[in-house]
C-alpha cells in the first residue's frame, strides 16, 4: 500500500485493539459519552446486522461483492478477515478528519493494527488487556451457548491476540471499565484548530 496519501493530519489517530471479548466496546461507549469531539471511524463489515445495531453508525452492513470492490479500489486504510467476516476501515473519512483537526479513534482487530503500522506509523497504538487470562477465559465462555469446538477456537485464538500485546506502544488494563476509559480518553489528544 502506498504510504504517501496516508499522511495523518495535525490531530492523533489512535488504533484501539485488544482480545475478543476484553470489553472495547463498552471502553468506547464511555469515551464518547465523555468526549463526543472523538471520531470514532465506522468499518464495512459483511456480517449480520446485531439486534440494536444501526447500519451507517455501528457499522456499514455491506455484501461480500461490494467489499471485495473497496479492497480492488484501495479505499480501504487496512482490512481483515474475523470469524468467517470481512471487515475493513473506509481510508477517505480517517484521512478527512485527521486534517480537520479531530482525534480518530480505530477499534480493529491484530491484523488491522499491523496493517496500519506498516502504512501510519506515527499513529499510536493502544492495546486493551484484560486483568488476567483466567478472568478473559471467564468472559468468552460465560458469552452463551457456544458449542465446545467454538469455545476451544476462541481461547486458541485470544491466546494469539494476548501474545501480541509488546508490539503496542501502550497498554490499558480492563480492570475497571470508567478507569480504563479514563485512561483511554488522557491518550486521545484533544481537538486541534486548524487554521
Ligand atoms: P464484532 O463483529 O464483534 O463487532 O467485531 C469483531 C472484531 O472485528 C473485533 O475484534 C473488532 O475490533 C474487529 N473489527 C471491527 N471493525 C474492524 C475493521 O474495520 N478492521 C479490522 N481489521 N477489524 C475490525
Amino acid at each position: 500500500m502506498d504510504t504517501d496519501d496516508a499522511r495523518p493530519g495535525p490531530a492523533r489517530l489512535t488504533v484501539f485493539s485488544g482480545p475478543s471479548g476484553v470489553g472495547k466496546d463498552s471502553v468506547i461507549e464511555l469515551v464518547r459519552a465523555r468526549a463526543p469531539w472523538v471520531w470514532l471511524s465506522v468499518s464495512l463489515t459483511t456480517r449480520r446486522m446485531r439486534p440494536g445495531e444501526i447500519d451507517g453508525v455501528h457499522y456499514h452492513f455491506v455484501t461480500r461483492a461490494d467489499f471485495e470492490r473497496h479492497v480492488r479500489e484501495g479505499s480501504l486504510l487496512e482490512w481483515a478477515e474475523f470469524a468467517g467476516n470481512l471487515y475493513g476501515t473506509p481510508r477517505g473519512p480517517v484521512l478527512a478528519r485527521l486534517e480537520n483537526g479531530e482525534p480518530v479513534l480505530l477499534k480493529i482487530d491484530l491484523q488491522g493494527a499491523r496493517q496500519v503500522k506498516n502504512t501510519m506509523p506515527s499513529a499510536q497504538f493502544v492495546f486493551l488487556a484484560p486483568p488476567s487470562f483466567a478472568e478473559l477465559k471467564r468472559r468468552l465462555i460465560g458469552r452463551g451457548t457456544d458449542d465446545a469446538e467454538t469455545i476451544r477456537h476462541r481461547l486458541r485464538h485470544a491466546e494469539e491476540e494476548m501474545a501480541a500485546e509488546p508490539e503496542f506502544d501502550t497498554t490499558i488494563v480492563n480492570d475497571f471499565v470508567e478507569r480504563a476509559a479514563d485512561e483511554l480518553l488522557g491518550l486521545l489528544g484533544s481537538r486541534v484548530v486548524v487554521s
